[in-house]
């Protein structure tokens, strides 16, 4: 790239090591500086505007730019920056947003342990199912399914839970004790001939067969997204849910839910749990939270789990895990005032008003020649691109379309996510239905002029 010395794009190519980026590339091609952001736009440096279709990272429920999160944040930062919560300590933004999480739950949950990130909620939601088992005197049930394609994020623990190639290959993971069942992609993995429910009911014997080779005594739980994200924006085929849920049951494994990217409105209803009549033992927060305004995330737990864990740090002395930015109170005091804007201004009941404005404006693109399946629920969807649509054939080798697109994007002033050839939409909760209109006219333009560069 011919950058300007001492530029801050050369600088950045100096000095920034970039997550989820060929780096080699990163060196040609450079960084796309954004600046700014105002409700669903981002601006960059060069003053060009974006509509932001994936809310950052599926995440700024509430918009770019809200003052109220500054104050919030500013007020805390001048009273109590900073304190932590172990050996006893607390702090009111830590009682006030646990109780609020506690009583918002679909199911009755009994406490909230916080960490900075999904992934370290993950971890800390397979160290708890680890530690639980091992306090009930069940040190050997320990395995944990998890799905392929599932994300969960990419510390140890939780990256070995993801199952996404990209997020294990030359990691070294996934750890013992982790295993992945079938995705429940209907689209891809339905055979012919074969009905949703059909489908749903393979794939939840999928999981009881996973469970009895290994020996139900020695598998603990089983997680999943609601509706799964980063791995391509999937929607459980109807009755899956029950199903798989049943199966759980019937061998005794803890039902971990990780809402981070469905939580707070994503589907039309506080959580998907909800959406899809899921009953967990454990749920794991983030993302629309704070909006990302800061980093935080949240794992709630039943009764049941806490007085086994309870009683056992009484007997070992205490719970030995906690992070020093644990429930920060300027964390939590953000994410409070966040979850008065989406109360107040009623994101939820948007998000569930827009489902249909999004879903069925992306559906008008299936007859795109591109357009292999269009998918989605709320406000999340994905729009995956094929080479054949009769045949479904995927474009070889996967993923060099849609990251053309992903591109090209950005030129029509739109910010998307392409997973292989999936592109996903999850925007900010506060869009409208001319926002909507204009996020996929901008898309429309960009698939077009994929299609004058394949043919
Ligand atoms: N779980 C889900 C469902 C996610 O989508 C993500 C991130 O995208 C994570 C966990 C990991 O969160 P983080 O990136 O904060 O570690």
């Amino acid at each position: 790239m011919d950058t300007i010395p001492n530029s801050p794009a050369a600088r950045d190519i100096a000095y920034f090591f970039h997550p989820v980026t060929n780096a080699r590339r990163h060196e040609q091609v450079g960084p796309r500086i954004i600046e700014r952001g105002k409700g669903i736009y981002v601006y960059d440096d060069q003053g060009r505007e974006y509509i932001e279709a994936l809310a950052g990272l599926w995440s700024v429920a509430i918009g770019f730019g809200e003052p109220r999160l500054a104050k919030a944040a500013a007020a805390q930062m001048e009273k109590l920056p900073y304190y932590h919560s172990f050996s006893h300590k607390s702090h009111m933004p830590g009682i006030e947003l646990s109780e609020r999480l506690v009583k918002m739950a679909p199911v009755k949950m009994s406490k909230v342990f916080y960490t900075n990130s999904g992934s370290e909620a993950n971890d800390t939601a397979v160290k708890l199912v680890w530690y639980y088992n091992n306090a009930i005197g069940r040190p050997n049930k320990k395995k944990i399914i998890s799905r392929i394609k599932a994300y969960h994020g990419i510390t140890i623990g939780a990256g070995s839970l993801t199952g996404l190639p990209l997020n294990h290959r030359d990691f070294d993971l996934p750890i013992a004790n982790i295993l992945h069942t079938c995705c429940p992609h209907y689209y891809r993995f339905g055979r012919d001939g074969e009905s949703e429910e059909d489908f749903a009911t393979r794939m939840a014997q999928d999981l009881e067969d996973l469970i009895l080779r290994e020996g139900p005594d020695t598998v603990a739980a089983f997680i999943g997204e609601p509706l799964m994200g980063a791995g391509g924006v999937i929607v459980p085929p109807k009755t899956y849910w029950e199903k798989i849920q049943k199966v759980c049951r019937k061998y005794d494994l803890l039902i971990i839910a990780d809402e981070v990217i469905n939580g707070f409105g994503r589907t039309g209803k506080t959580f998907a749990c909800e959406t899809f009549g899921i009953k967990p033992d454990m749920m794991v927060l983030s993302k629309a939270i704070t909006s990302s305004y800061q980093p935080l995330a949240a794992v709630l737990f039943t009764d049941q789990i806490y007085q086994a864990v309870a009683d056992n740090t009484n007997k070992i002395g205490a719970f030995g895990h906690g992070f020093t930015a644990s429930a920060h109170p300027v964390v939590l005091a953000v994410a409070m005032e966040n979850l008065n804007i989406i109360e107040e201004r009623k994101l939820i009941q948007n998000a569930a008003a827009m489902a249909p404005v999004l879903q069925d404006g992306l559906r008008k693109l299936s007859a795109h020649p591109l357009v292999g399946e269009v998918r989605g629920l709320g406000l999340i969807a994905a729009v995956e691109l094929v080479a054949d649509k009769a045949t479904k054939r995927p474009f070889d080798p996967i993923g060099k379309v849609g990251n053309w697109v992903f591109e090209r994007a950005h030129d029509h002033g739109l910010i998307v996510r392409a997973i292989g050839d999936s592109i996903a939409f999850c925007p900010p909760l506060i869009i409208d239905a001319a926002q909507i209109g204009e996020m996929i006219s901008r898309f429309r333009k960009t698939l077009d002029d994929a299609q004058a560069w394949i043919r």
